[in-house]
């Protein structure tokens, strides 16, 4: 089915306006067929899924209804479940933004009736409820249908199996038979059809159909996640399985705004496309992701038509897309020209319905994935830090500390022992029990920035060399080596080497707190830039900076505690060697 522009369907300034704001560049299959003929007046029997959009399919040609000067219920929007009511409400209220004096109102049972009373005597011109609750004010007189202009059952089918049927009929039989009837089942049982012939008067039939779909040959996977957790399991996502080029799908254009934001604020190289962008600043970008100039380019469907790049490795599903078709040509731009390639689909709560349609279309080759647990990342983090350092034993391509060595082997210290303890302050070992419960989004999840760097086409002095230091200010590598002798008498005061373990963003310096920003040696940084970037734009003293650890991306520095907010207000925003400076408390 076609799919067209809000401007083209007929709606009004205000709500297109609203269309904008929620970010919609374009109106789904169901919403390109639904909104023109609802906005027409006449009735409509929708067979769609959920997922599907049909929500703003109904809501929007709703609220263009409305008349605010008139202080009565005007919409009536029945649903199954209160959870379906409060979505719905919600995105009522995000359309109707722009449509002064509209007023919204959820009601449905478990809820306070006093609270629904004052609702519904304020006036709510479109109320969103369950049947029961529904019928429970009607038979009060609280809720009055003689001002009815729309109806609409929304998962009719669902409201059936609940056993609604009667309450439904119920409240149908009382509503002006002028008013327009919306209907909206995934699919058509006889009471369904007996429904429609009964209630609805020459009803326009839309079917969204899946179509038959040809799905690359290519490896499908989905995770099944808290949509809070999303970011952080992309980021381990990326990081566990290395990905270097990739691109990333978003509902809308303020989930790329922000995704964007939160990559380039934890290292990645990621920029965005989508279709606020002025044309030549979206092919600026297109051209620097088709040079690998960017490793992860976020955009939405209609911005991404564009994208015409061979070899992405990763097609990410951060959203859903609206349907079979859009998940099909999203992942087709990876596994091309007969190359391997990968997408991963993130589906958070309801969604899975969504995706299971998906799958029918797909036939069924998405297969589900467990996120990988903070164990695992660790895993792989070791194992890659092992290799790291067998290349460079391996390389010979490092400074020799035999004097040292020496020292401590004097000292009684087994060969294990130090370079044990030197891989943990390198921070190669796990920097703090893994558990159970820690939640997804926890921070102890290496970032990229902090496991070693094995890019190919890294120059060796971007790699990691945890042992080798570089010509660095006198002040930074004082306190530096400052730092890691103190550490290095504590560890070999300790007994227990699992209580040697700490987490390597607090400071274990007293009356410090370690801070991160958002830039590193792959970006030229050296200590000295960082005291002095520090200690020339927030005016504190040099003695009040500690460690500074430089990893690829990020740079960890101790300051005294009391000049922490100074610091981050001072520097947060700069331009520092040419990039955006993001600092926070690493703690
Ligand atoms: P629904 O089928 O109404 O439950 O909608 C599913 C999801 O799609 C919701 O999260 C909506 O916010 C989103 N959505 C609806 N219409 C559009 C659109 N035209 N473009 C992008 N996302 C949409």
């Amino acid at each position: 089915m076609q799919k067209k522009l809000f401007t083209e369907l007929g709606l009004s300034p205000e709500l297109l306006k609203a269309v904008a704001r929620v970010g919609y560049e374009e109106a789904s299959p169901i919403q390109s067929e639904a909104i023109p003929v609802l906005l027409k007046g006449a009735d409509v029997f929708g067979q769609s899924q959920t997922g599907s959009g049909k929500t703003a399919a109904f809501a929007l040609p709703a609220i263009e209804l409305v008349d605010p000067a008139i202080r009565a219920t005007q919409v009536l929007i029945l649903c199954p479940t209160r959870e379906l009511a409060v979505q719905v409400a919600e995105e009522v209220s995000k359309l109707a933004f722009f449509k002064r004096g509209v007023r919204e109102l959820p009601i449905y049972g478990g809820q306070s009736y006093e609270r629904q009373f004052q609702g519904l005597q304020r006036g709510a011109h479109i109320v969103i409820g369950t049947p029961g609750r529904v019928m429970d004010h009607m038979d009060r007189g609280t809720l009055k249908l003689d001002q009815i202009k729309m109806v609409i059952l929304d998962e009719a089918d669902r409201m059936l199996d609940m056993g609604f049927i009667d309450d439904i009929k119920n409240v149908l039989s009382k509503m002006p038979p002028e008013r327009q009837t919306v209907m909206f089942s995934a699919t058509l049982p006889g009471p369904i059809q007996q429904l429609v012939k009964s209630f609805t008067r020459n009803p326009v039939n839309i079917r969204i159909q899946d179509q038959a779909l040809t799905v690359p040959n290519i490896e499908q996977v989905y995770y099944e996640l808290d949509r809070r957790a999303k970011v952080e399991v992309l980021c381990r996502l990326i990081d566990i399985e290395d990905i270097k080029f990739g691109l990333i799908f978003c509902a809308t254009k303020m989930m790329v705004d922000e995704l964007t934001e939160h990559l380039t604020a934890r290292g990645y190289a990621a920029d965005k496309l989508h279709g606020d962008m002025s044309q030549a600043m979206r092919e600026r970008v297109m051209a620097k992701f088709r040079k690998r100039g960017l490793e992860f380019l976020v955009a939405t469907d209609v911005a991404a038509r564009g994208v015409d790049v061979d070899d992405i490795e990763v097609v990410f599903n951060y959203d859903l897309p609206q349907d079979s078709e859009d998940y099909v040509h999203r992942i087709g731009r990876t596994g091309r020209a007969g190359r391997s390639g990968k997408a991963i689909t993130f589906v958070a709560g309801r969604e899975i319905w969504k995706l299971q349609n998906i799958m029918r279309a797909t036939k069924g080759k998405i297969h589900r994935a467990r996120v990988p647990s903070a164990d695992e990342v660790e895993q792989k983090r070791t194992s890659a830090f092992y290799d790291l350092i067998r290349d460079t034993l391996e390389g010979g391509d490092y400074r020799r500390h035999d004097e040292l060595i020496d020292q401590l082997l004097d000292q009684g210290h087994t060969p294990t022992d130090i370079a044990s303890a030197l891989i943990h302050l390198a921070g190669g070992e796990k920097a703090r029990p893994a558990t159970e419960r820690e939640p997804v989004a926890n921070m102890t999840i290496p970032r990229r920035e902090e496991r070693p760097e094995r890019r190919q086409d890294s120059a060796p002095e971007s790699r990691v060399d945890p042992f080798k230091k570089k010509k660095r200010p006198a002040e930074a590598v004082a306190a530096e080596s400052g730092d890691l002798s103190e550490r290095i008498g504590k560890a070999r005061n300790k007994r227990d080497r699992n209580a040697e373990v700490e987490p390597s963003k607090v400071s274990h310096e007293p009356g410090m707190v370690r801070l991160s920003m958002n830039t590193g040696r792959d970006h030229e940084i050296s200590p000295g830039d960082v005291v002095g970037v520090i200690a020339g734009l927030a005016k504190i003293p040099k003695e009040s900076i500690g460690a500074i650890r430089l990893l690829a991306r990020t740079t960890y520095v101790d300051v005294g505690r009391e000049h922490a907010p100074r610091v981050l207000e001072k520097l947060n925003g700069i331009k520092f060697k040419g990039r955006n400076l993001f600092i926070s408390l690493a703690e």
